[in-house]
């Protein structure tokens, strides 16, 4: 183990930053897509069903079919980072997101339309 970089602005991280944060992001399927509920096995006939899965795998590549049952992400961020990217965790760029979130957050009313005038 060597030099931990901030993986979003490249800093380098334990000489500058007496702190750094792990980020771990797992995205896995709700479902399982290959899953046959006892009606598919009863209803239909399995020939059928192999086919459905066959068809629907088909031209993918291994790595593809992987990354739709799931996906893990590991970062190590700086401090000025990970305060980043605890506002805005997804990313979005509405202007709801980019500036404070704590509003949102705690009326749970979701976005609501700036209301200056009165
Ligand atoms: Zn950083």
């Amino acid at each position: 183990m060597g030099q931990f970089h901030c993986d979003r602005c490249q800093k380098s991280l334990l000489v500058t930053e007496n702190v750094r944060y792990k980020v771990t992001i797992q995205v896995e399927s709700a479902y399982d897509p290959l899953e046959l509920t006892k009606n598919d096995i009863e209803q239909k006939n399995h020939q059928d069903v192999l086919q459905a899965i066959l068809k629907s795998i088909e031209g993918r590549s291994a790595e593809e079919l992987e990354a739709e049952i799931y996906k893990s992400f590991k970062f190590d961020l700086c401090l000025a980072c990970q305060r980043e990217y605890i506002r805005n965790p997804l990313g979005l760029s509405s202007p709801e997101y980019s500036q404070d979130s704590q509003n949102l957050k705690e009326t749970g009313d979701g976005p609501t339309a700036p209301q200056d005038h009165p």
